[in-house]
């Protein structure tokens, strides 16, 4: 270049070249098993050529085979094609834990994504509605009241504006005369409630009522609270439970009935005043669609790594607003399904709260970097600016200290399953 002449102007001198997203493809997709992040979740890692990686998660108690399989279907592909790659994968889910593999694929291509384009995977869906997100915390069975009322109070003084508790007939078991059950039914954990033939007496629905009173005594009126996990008994008994709890204003009452029977969600709803809720096992907007159409609950509640992920879940989402459903977030996982689930919090306009499972667990801010910690504060998280899901990295050092024993896998090679392969059309 001659002294003097102004040194020529690149095309590439004023965009972000981190990343050529029309150039970008997967390479390699592996797989972190860890355990107690509240429960076992298997984290994936997508490679590419351009050195940016992707994040998702398999969620809590699903299999990794399950996104392990998907590999051969989407090395190769632009992860910037979110929507054409979920289309491709979808078949490969179901409902409860099977969605786990498409649904953890998602919320890494939405990684991918947006740290290609520079932006955070809230703007990849339409932007957002708000600049926090509300958490609830869940806090599972205590027999004692007054012990459900302390870990509930030291959840509240961290700041958390709703909470959760379970309250089901195991509560009232041991209580005679609070249930009739045929004999083994009540440890039988496969057979649906319609069919089960426990029934709960009214000494047992007004110990529950007592049990919940007592709660919301010490608790307070002024914070919501939520409940779940009632057992498997028939629609009657949940009728009868459900008035005899309308004076203690809970937030909702929540997978009372399997959600297949669509029917009888619409005659729970109609039968008590307070919120119904139910969807934490259903995979994708499409079988949502039965319980919204009919109006049969008040408020759908998907968990992300079994709904679709990010773009579904927030289709969803929009599909109840029309019909005037609420959308609450089921969860039980690490920060990366956790920060995933933030950013389609952030995007959907009737989101009410993102369950927060990992209330106890020390460690757990600390899995990955780059975000506020704790955090979660005053029982919000702050939704990032930074592209993709919104963290720097993963904390691979604390990963491997809480590897699952049974399979203690750290992001090691995945070649066998680059072979994997079917005919996969569905149709002829
Ligand atoms: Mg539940």
């Amino acid at each position: 270049m001659a002294t003097g002449q102004a040194a020529p102007v690149l095309s590439e001198d004023n965009v972000n070249t981190a990343s050529r997203p029309s150039e970008l493809r997967i390479t390699d997709l592996k797989i972190a098993n860890l355990i107690g992040v509240p429960f076992p979740s298997s984290i994936i890692r997508l490679e590419t050529n351009q050195g940016i990686v992707g994040y998702g998660e398999v969620r809590d108690g699903a299999s990794a085979t399950y996104a392990l399989m998907l590999k051969s279907r989407i090395i190769g592909e632009n992860p910037c094609n979110l929507d054409k790659i979920f289309r491709k994968i979808k078949q490969f889910g179901a409902h409860g834990r099977q969605g786990g593999g498409v649904c953890g694929i998602e919320m890494a291509l939405m990684d991918l994504a947006g740290k290609a384009y520079g932006v955070p995977a809230y703007a990849l869906v339409g932007g957002r509605f708000r600049d926090r997100v509300r958490c609830y915390a869940d806090t599972p069975s205590e027999t004692d009241p007054e012990r459900m009322a302390e870990r509930l109070l030291d959840r509240k003084a961290r700041g958390f504006s709703m909470l959760k508790m379970d309250v089901g007939i195991n509560l009232i078991k041991d209580l005679p005369g609070a249930l009739i059950a045929p004999e083994g039914a009540l440890t039988d954990s496969a057979t649906m409630h319609p069919f089960t033939g426990i029934q709960v007496t009214q000494r047992g629905v007004e110990a529950l009522a007592d049990y919940v009173a007592r709660v919301r005594e010490l608790v307070g009126y002024d914070i919501a609270l939520a409940t779940d996990h009632f057992g498997h008994i028939a629609l009657d008994s949940c009728i009868r439970i459900g008035r005899a709890l309308e004076p203690y204003t809970l937030a909702w009452i929540e997978d009372l009935i399997p959600w297949q029977f669509t029917d009888q969600w619409r005659q729970l709803t109609e039968a008590v005043a307070v919120p119904t809720c139910t969807g934490e096992d259903i995979y994708l907007t499409e079988n949502f669609k039965p319980l919204l159409d009919a109006e049969a609950i008040r408020v759908v509640h998907p968990d992300p790594a079994t709904s679709g992920g990010i773009a579904e879940t927030k289709r969803l989402g929009d599909y109840a607003e029309e019909r005037g459903i609420a959308m609450a977030l089921h969860l039980a996982a690490s920060p990366v399904a956790t920060m995933a689930s933030v950013h389609l919090a952030a995007a959907t306009h009737n989101f009410l709260a993102l369950e927060h499972h990992a209330a106890d667990v020390e460690f757990w801010n600390d899995l990955v970097t780059g975000l506020p910690n704790p955090i979660i504060v005053d029982g919000h998280i702050t939704v990032p600016e930074a592209p993709g899901l919104g963290f720097a990295d993963i904390n691979e050092e604390l990963f491997a200290e809480h590897l699952d024993p049974r399979a203690p896998i750290l992001f090691s090679d995945t070649t066998e399953w680059d072979t994997e392969s079917a005919h996969d059309r569905l149709w002829s």
